[in-house]
């Protein structure tokens, strides 16, 4: 074997340690300093690695698995490709429910990672016995030495975040961060980030994100779960039908809102400004930034730490396809594809 060479012994030694980044253009016109954790950056592409790895490692501590046992997990994507990463090195089976919102792309990559994938509809409610919840729940009865990962009412979703990702955004930043802005679905990554920044420094304002047509805003302002917020939209991984334990409401000071068809468009942006390939909720994540920047939240002084939850490789057949774009009327106002390819005949 060769020793201290730098070599890493398997692909999970990787998880975590991502870098922080200034953004120089994005954010020109928004008064205050913005970095983003580009959480593209773990070896499976998405900050989800860091849960999967620390439930999974909680579950052997407890005995729950053994050689050959099964993951079973609901997943818009990249829950389930890193919960499949870590299952190839551990040697488990890994069993998946999708929300037929995932894209092909992203099916076919759980599928590579060697999963079992399951894709149920996605516009019926979280009770229906064919929504992405009870059909995992159902594999998971019926599967012998299989644990249910449950993501949503899973306390180590938030642990995960509160023992990693927490700490590294407050050494990154010195201890300088002011205000942290981060997506929210199962609200694992806000919540356990959130909790530990609160820690060091209660000053801290914790800005969350949401989407048109999820409960989450209206449920943290008022209380109230409100069947009328709730209606189809696009955005994957972002936002909510239900209320998920894995939220923890008070350490959240306010969310905000974005259209699909605003973050589609900043996540091209971001590319093509700071070259940063990411998925469609970091460009939710910086659209959010720049409409509490245009709210006033922000002073030449802030430290604005965004969480980039995945990398752009996951979108191809959507936000990165103009003709996708063109089917949603995402180029009806001003906005127009830039059309750079040429094909010479
Ligand atoms: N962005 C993407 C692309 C996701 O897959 C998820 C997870 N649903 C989120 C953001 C939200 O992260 P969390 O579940 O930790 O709230």
């Amino acid at each position: 074997m060769i020793q201290n060479t730098g070599i890493t012994n398997n692909i999970l030694e990787l998880i975590g340690n991502t870098p922080l980044i200034k953004l120089n253009k994005i954010t020109k016109d928004s008064p205050g300093n913005f970095y983003v954790k580009y959480e593209g950056f773990n070896p499976g592409h998405s900050m989800k690695d860091r849960i999967a790895i620390h439930i999974i490692e909680e579950a052997e501590k407890k005995g729950l698995l053994k050689e050959g046992s099964t993951i079973i997990e609901t997943t818009s994507g990249n829950t389930g490709f890193s919960l499949a990463l870590v299952s190839i090195i551990k040697g488990y089976k890994c069993i998946l429910a999708v929300n037929s919102k995932a894209s092909a792309g992203k099916i076919n990559m759980l599928k590579a990672m060697g999963a079992k994938v399951y894709v149920c509809p996605a516009n019926v409610k979280a009770d229906d016995p064919r929504s992405y919840y009870q059909v995992a729940k159902k594999l998971h009865e019926e599967t012998a030495n299989s644990i249910y990962i449950n993501q949503y009412f899973n306390e180590l979703n938030i642990e995960a975040h509160y023992k990693t990702t927490g700490p590294e955004i407050w050494q990154q930043t010195n201890g300088e961060i002011t205000h942290l802005v981060a997506a929210s679905g199962t609200g694992g990554t806000i919540s356990g980030v959130a909790r530990y920044l609160k820690e060091q420094n209660k000053n801290i304002k914790v800005l969350g994100v949401d989407a048109f047509g999820s409960i989450l805003k209206k449920f943290h302002e008022t209380g109230e779960f409100d069947q009328n917020e709730i209606y189809p939209y696009r955005i994957e991984g972002l936002g909510k039908n239900l209320i998920p334990t894995a939220t923890d409401f008070d350490v959240i000071d306010i969310f905000e809102k974005v259209t699909d068809e605003a973050a589609a468009h900043r996540a091209r942006e971001l590319a093509i400004t700071e070259g940063l390939f990411t998925g469609y909720t970091s460009g939710a994540v910086v659209q959010a930034a720049i409409q509490y920047a245009e709210k006033g939240m922000f002073d030449k002084n802030s430290k604005v730490v965004l969480i980039l939850p995945d990398h752009g490789s996951r979108y191809m057949e959507k936000i990165y396809s103009d003709e996708w774009m063109k089917d949603q009327g995402f180029f009806d106002s001003q906005k127009q594809a830039h059309e750079v390819v040429e094909y010479i005949k």
